[in-house]
This record gives structure tokens, sequence and C-alpha cells, in this order.
């Protein structure tokens, strides 16, 4: 009984496999999990595809998975914080608390960043173990699915709150499951105006669940004549770039009002991008956030409050769940781009 199941990167290549691995070992300073439920993140189908930033990083074999809630079921001899029994998710990014970032408080973007399911294994698993320093304690009051997509939950927190979204209108490029969060997070920290864009149809839908006034798609209607018809010529106040696509950019820039900002969380696949920065930045007079992991705890602290405040239902964003065996169903959907955030549920909680 020393065995469980396990999401596993077996071999470099496209695929992975549904396998038995040893219970991971508990070392002083960690956290023995029972993982209740976890969810697919866009990053775990790049590292099942093997994309290049794979190639270059992950070691095989490798358990997948980040996104989490589950219970401790056991403690390191170190451990001060945690006792079994303890409803918990993960920060996904483990730093090192040492380098310059980390010593300025910037330990999201720690020069020595360790992330979980790819430099060590992750939590498409039964259980997990992991250091107590990027273990987050879970109101008993907030569904496990919903625990399950913090972490995503947080990214969405950081880049509509790297600005007041309040009384502003808002623009946000690209429905993924981030963007459908964005919405919802924007919705629920008084946004008043918010346009949402994509080219699928399915995720159009959910972005008018999650709250958004208009959904535009661009390969049907001209966003940047929509937008400045339905705002009287002033464009937006915030614009939330999710989707890593150039045109959503450009023309997300250009309707940028003088003053407002922008928050880019989207990695554009081509990584260079070129911009009319003359006139849709610099001359307007633009803020411009690059957004990346969340803050370490700072950002889980809003997003628990934003949960236990009733404002902000993430129900419309899972569309789907499966059993952790099937979790190439799930992929498959996201290839589609027919879904939201898709759960994966280990044996015991499927
Ligand atoms: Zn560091």
């Amino acid at each position: 009984m020393n065995e469980m199941h396990a999401v596993v990167k077996m071999e470099p290549g496209t695929g992975a496999e549904y396998t038995t691995r040893p219970i991971p070992e508990v070392r002083d300073d960690e956290v023995l999990i029972k993982v209740l439920s976890t969810s697919i993140c866009g990053s775990d189908l790049h590292l099942y595809n093997w994309d290049e930033w794979s190639e270059q990083r992950v070691q095989v074999p490798r358990i997948m998975g980040h996104e989490m809630a589950g219970e401790v079921v056991e403690v390191g001899k170190a451990v001060r914080s945690f006792k079994v029994g303890d409803y918990v998710s993960a920060e996904t990014h483990i730093y090192c608390g040492y380098c310059y970032a980390c010593r300025h408080g910037r330990t999201e973007v720690c020069m020595n960043l360790q992330i979980i399911g790819f430099d060590r294994d992750g939590a498409f698993a039964e259980y997990v173990s992991l250091p107590e320093r990027v273990i987050w304690k879970n109101d008993p009051g907030i569904p496990r699915e919903w625990a399950s997509i913090q972490e995503p939950l947080g990214n969405a927190v950081d880049t509509v709150l790297a600005e007041n979204p309040a009384g502003k209108t808002v623009l946000v490029t690209g429905c993924g499951p981030v963007g459908l969060l964005a919405i919802g997070v924007a919705r629920a920290t008084g946004a008043t105006t918010i346009f949402a864009t994509d080219i699928n149809e399915y995720r159009l839908e959910l972005a008018l669940k999650m709250g958004a006034n208009f959904i535009l798609n661009p390969k049907k209607v001209n966003v940047v004549e929509y937008v400045l018809d339905a705002t009287h010529g002033a464009g937006v106040e915030l614009l939330l770039e999710m989707s890593g696509s150039v045109s959503a950019l450009r023309d997300g820039l250009r309707l940028v009002t003088p003053g407002g900002a922008v928050s880019l969380l989207g990695l554009f696949p081509n990584r260079e991008v070129s911009l009319d920065l003359n006139n849709d930045v610099i001359l307007k007079g633009i803020r411009v956030h690059g957004i990346t992991g969340r803050k370490i705890f700072s950002t889980w602290f809003k997003t628990s409050r934003l949960l236990a405040s009733g404002k902000l239902d993430l129900d419309p964003v899972i569309t789907h769940r499966f059993p952790m065996a099937e979790f190439e169903k799930g992929l498959q959907l996201m290839r589609e781009g027919l879904c939201g955030k898709i759960l994966l549920l280990p044996p015991s909680a499927a």
C-alpha cells in the first residue's frame, strides 16, 4: 500500500500516462496532502505536448499538475503551522527566499523559482508532498472545486487589481479560463462596463455568464469601432490582455483611453511583437503591468476574501469533471477550446 495512482510524464515527446508511483516521502519541512480535486492548466497541455520550454526544463519521469485542493495527512518534523486534517491548496511557485527578487519581497518573480508539476512532482496524483511555505489553508466553507482553481483565480485577481477597477470600463481580450475568471473578478470589484472578446463562441457565452456586458467576436465585429461607439469615443480605462494574440493586443491598446492602464497576462507564442508604442502607449500616458504568478501570499488573502464575500460565482467557469484516469479527454477538450476550467478527480473523489 505504498503506491498511488498519478498522471506521469514518462519520457520526452508527446504524451503522459496514468500509472502508479510510490507515495512521496515527507521531508522535515513538508506536508503530505491527500488530493481531493485538481484542475488542468494550459501549461499542463504544453508539458503533455513537450514544447520547447518543457524540453529544456523538465526532467522525466515527472508527476504533472499543480492546481489543487486537498487534506493534510502527515506533517514533517519541522512543520509549524499545519496539522493533519487541514484543508489546503498550494501556491505553485516555490520561491527560494534568498535571491535579489525574494529579498525585495517579490517572491512571485524569484530568480530560482521551482514550479510544482514541472521542476518537482505535482498534484495529478492521490498524494503530493510540498514545502510548508507554499501551503495555503482554505476556509472550510469554500467548496473543494472552487478551492482547486484558486491558483488561476489568483492570476485573474492580480491582472484585474493591478489597478483599481471600481467604476471603470474594462476590456478583457481573451476568454480562456483565466480571462473568464478575470471577468468575474472585475465584476465583483466594481467595474461598471465589461467588454469581452474572443474568437471562440462557446467561451463568449461563458463570458456573459461571468458578468460581461458585451461579448464581441473579432471575426464578426470590428471591435475598435464597436467599443468606441458604445463608449461615445472614450474607449476603455483598463485593458486586461489574456489572449496572447497580437491583433487583440493592438486593438486593445488602441482602445485604452489616455491615462488608462493595461495588464498583460497572455503570453505571446512568437514572443516578439511590433506595436505603435508612440501613439498607443507613450503619448497616451498609459501604465503597463506585466502579470506573472500571484503575489505570495497577499493575492491569496484577496482571493479567499473574494470567494467568501459571495460576490464571485465560479460555477459557470467549471464546465467539465473527469476521473484522473481520463485526463486525456480533458486535454483534448482544451485543444478544441470547448471548455472553461476542467477538473480532474483522483480515484477516491471521482
Ligand atoms: Zn528567490
